[in-house]
């Protein structure tokens, strides 16, 4: 069985049946005999279905919802805005999944000669709990909509989550077998993915997981996509608007309540303005409200398990001794721990060089752009960096001078249907979202007409 229970107050919300290998298997077989139809099926078919799942969540957001508050604790506004996301990018992918398809003539000595794009089968997602519905949906939509068919590992904190994401598709009116939950602890992804039924895997989740299932996936010589954890710089230049980077930061770190991999997790702020900026920052993560995670007007709620409230109170208490200050919070009672900045960072902290996933932010100075970037890519993670700053000229200069996946300029870092999503170095590789998420898991064939 698996328990599901609510962080906040620690009530057990229910009992899951873990799935036994007799249950695997008639699901792989279900998933396998489905891909022979469903691949078979037109972009227009499958973009009524998918138009048809943003409609069920849309219609349903409060239902899908209040689930992902109830399992993981994100305050309930936060969760509704998460399940209307996740009906954006149905509608991106309904909308134009046919055209990113779409054969690509290449000119050669051939009659005609052109890239297809057909689906490879069966893909494993194995999910984390932060985002439940999202980070499910960003991988499904795309998944399905090239003719592939998903199966679910989700987190085993938000196994009731991933019962509602089955329901949508069903309710949508998917064929049962495209897209199912198989609901197991991670002992089994192994089996599951050296199955000849599965054909590649994609896994958003820490480093130890990615590790293991594309390790396990390469001896299998299958395709892995990895979105992995994050420890994005928000990066205060002298020039800046200050009140706009003010309320910007904050919402690039406290949103979730500071569980996201993309969230802006170190300030890098320049020496000449930072106790300004510090005093402003202060002021309106002070405001942030904390409380119960089911009522409306709450930002910060509790973190989604204990231990991980505990492992974000070792890495601040860890960073003050080694001299950081803390200008705000940083206390934890149970799993909610205190809207907190630290001062006086520097890079061998941990709460610098380690990934946190909690509501803490460090602060670290620097004097000259060349110091901003070499703070920035000092980190193993690369995600995402925010930097903000009203010369345009400046901003387009140190853009090719970060490692990360993303770079945006006054501006957090956000995932959007319509721009591909990935890290570099340990944040993992491939892309989701846009043309390039939906090309992770095709055959790109190449097709070569001669005649004689
Ligand atoms: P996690 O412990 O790695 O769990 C993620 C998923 O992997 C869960 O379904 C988990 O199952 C499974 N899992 C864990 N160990 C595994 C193993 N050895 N083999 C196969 N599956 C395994 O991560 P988390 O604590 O849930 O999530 C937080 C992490 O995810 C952070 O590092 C965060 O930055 C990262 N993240 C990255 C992105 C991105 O897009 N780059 C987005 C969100 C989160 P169980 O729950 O059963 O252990």
């Amino acid at each position: 069985m698996i328990t599901s229970k609510n962080p906040y107050n620690g009530e057990e919300i229910a009992q899951i049946k873990e799935f036994d290998q007799a249950d695997i298997n008639k699901a792989l077989d279900l998933a396998d005999n489905t891909f022979k139809t469903w691949r078979e099926t037109s972009y227009k078919h499958r973009s009524e279905l998918m138009m048809k799942a943003a409609t069920e969540l849309k219609e349903n957001k409060q239902e899908y919802a209040r689930m992902i508050t109830l399992e993981m604790g994100k305050p309930i506004s936060q969760s509704i805005s998460e399940i209307e996301k996740c009906a954006w990018v149905c509608e991106y992918y309904a909308e134009n999944a046919e055209k990113h398809l779409e054969n690509e003539i290449i000119e050669t000595d051939a009659d005609t000669s052109y890239v297809s794009y057909e689906p490879i089968g069966v893909v494993l997602a194995v999910m984390p709990w932060n985002y439940p519905f999202w980070q499910v949906f960003r991988f499904a939509a795309p998944a399905l909509m090239a003719g592939n068919i998903g199966v679910l590992k989700h987190a085993s904190n938000v196994m009731q989550s991933a019962e509602n994401i089955q329901k949508v598709f069903e309710r949508a009116g998917f064929p049962k077998g495209c897209f199912q939950n198989l609901p197991i602890s991670s002992s089994k992804v192994e089996g599951i993915l050296r199955d000849k039924r599965v054909k590649a895997a994609t896994l958003t989740g820490s480093k130890p997981a990615g590790s293991s299932v594309a390790s396990i996936a390469g001896e299998e010589i299958k395709k892995t996509v990895l979105e992995l954890g994050g420890s994005n710089a928000l990066v205060i230049f002298k020039d800046a608007n200050i009140e706009e980077a003010v309320k910007t930061c904050v919402q690039a770190r406290f949103q979730n309540t500071g569980q996201s991999c993309i969230a802006g997790k170190r300030l890098i702020v320049h020496e000449d303005i930072a106790d300004s900026f510090i005093k402003k920052f202060k002021e309106q993560v002070s405001e942030l409200k904390s409380g119960d995670p089911s009522e409306e007007d709450t930002f910060i709620g509790v973190l989604s398990r204990e231990d991980l409230a505990e492992d974000l109170e070792k890495q601040v208490n860890d960073s003050v001794k080694q001299g950081a200050k803390i200008v705000l919070g940083g206390k934890r009672k149970g799993t909610y721990f205190e809207p907190t900045i630290i001062s006086n960072v520097n890079k061998e902290m941990p709460i610098f060089k380690e990934e946190t996933f909690g509501p803490a932010i460090s602060i670290t100075t620097f004097k000259d752009d060349e110091e901003a970037v070499s703070l920035v890519n000092y980190s193993d993670f690369g995600l995402g960096v925010s930097i903000f700053t009203e010369d345009v000229e400046r901003a387009k200069r140190l853009v090719p001078m970060f490692d990360d996946g993303a770079v945006f300029v006054n501006e957090l870092v956000k995932s959007d249907p319509r721009l591909p999503f990935g890290g570099t170095k340990i944040s993992g590789y491939g892309r989701e979202l846009s043309a390039d998420g939906i090309r992770e898991f095709v055959n790109r064939k190449t097709v070569y007409f001669n005649s004689y």
